[in-house]
């Protein structure tokens, strides 16, 4: 049988038949996935084939194969061991909460945030939220954020979760996929899930499934499906949309209004920097290009030397 893994708690894998019936599945054997090497083999997200089993009273089964995953995050422990956990896995789009106050969201961090999601290959989303909040030249800015971020090849939408103003535009985006919501804390992020389904309350889910596990710091990603078509995956505990390293070489590429003019400049492996005839250059000079992205990139190149690592947070 097929099924998508829906929570996983080290040992067992709640997996979600394409029946819709829930099994409980561990695994046998050895698994080897695709070159990663990571503390756990199977990730909530994974599409898996599975062996069930009968005659118990909880469904169960055996999880026998991975299908290749589209894409993944990860988390590296900081200790010495340098250990890649795969948080989650196939994962169709991200919401980014951005509030100009309460808390403030820079450029530079939704600049980093969206690196991070290229790099991932996941599709972000921009929700500028509270616009019910602002005034007339605090919705000027949205404009001109969202207008920039659009530019840059985003999808942006102005939402108030707490008024409901345009929940409606983000349930539709959600529905048929799986979907990430990120941002600082305060952004809005519980309001805005409560919005789209009230009776779906992450945080008291958190509380229970903490206490199952004591003290524990650890804690899981879990995916819940919506009454509509739509799953979210909720992400507990880890501060982030995890961690990528990146060569300074293909930083230029996570900016999409960078890469698209790539092939215009005139090194094929320009950095955008100090080369002659970059069309980056160009296009910032012709305003096609927004000064603050420019100036995260730098800021992102300039991070570290050969070797650039992000570590997003989102809670
Ligand atoms: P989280 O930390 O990202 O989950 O943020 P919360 O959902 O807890 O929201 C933080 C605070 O912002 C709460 O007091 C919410 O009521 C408030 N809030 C969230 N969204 C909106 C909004 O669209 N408009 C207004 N006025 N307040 C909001
Ligand atoms: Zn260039």
């Amino acid at each position: 049988m097929q099924g998508t893994v829906y929570k996983s708690t080290g040992s067992w894998y709640q997996v979600k038949a394409e029946d819709g019936d829930f099994y409980e599945c561990r695994i046998k054997g050895k698994f080897r996935i695709q070159g990663i090497k990571s503390t756990n083999p199977v990730a909530v997200g994974d599409k898996v084939i599975f062996d069930p089993e009968d005659g118990a009273e909880v469904k169960t089964g055996v999880i026998k194969k991975i299908l290749e995953r589209d894409n993944y995050i990860i988390r590296k422990s900081v200790n010495l061991s340098k250990q890649t956990h795969i948080i989650a896995s196939n994962i169709d789009q991200v919401f980014l909460l951005i509030t100009l106050n309460n808390p403030p969201t820079l450029t530079t961090f939704i600049d980093r945030f969206l690196v991070t999601a290229e790099a991932y290959d996941i599709t972000a989303i921009l929700l500028f939220n509270k616009v019910d909040t602002y005034s007339i030249d605090e919705l000027a800015e949205v404009k001109y954020l969202a207008e920039m971020y659009r530019n840059a090849g985003y999808e942006c939408i102005g939402i108030s979760a707490k008024k409901g103003k345009n929940v409606d535009k983000v349930k539709e985006k959600m529905t048929g996929k799986t979907s990430m919501i990120s941002g600082h804390s305060g952004t809005g992020k519980s309001t805005l899930i409560n919005a789209i389904e009230p009776s779906l309350d992450l945080k008291t889910a958190e509380i229970s499934r903490q206490h199952s596990q004591g003290q524990h710091t650890t804690t899981f990603a879990e995916m819940f499906d919506l009454s509509f078509d739509a799953r979210i995956i909720d992400t507990p505990g880890i501060k982030g949309f995890g961690v990528v390293d990146m060569d300074r070489e293909e930083i230029g590429d996570y900016f999409p209004e960078f890469f698209e003019r790539k092939q215009e400049c005139k090194f094929h492996n320009c950095l955008h920097l100090e080369e002659p005839k970059c069309a980056v250059k160009e296009a910032l000079e012709n305003e096609e290009i927004a000064w603050s992205r420019y100036k995260s990139y730098l800021q992102i190149m300039e991070g570290e030397d050969d070797n650039y690592r992000i570590d997003q947070y989102q809670t």
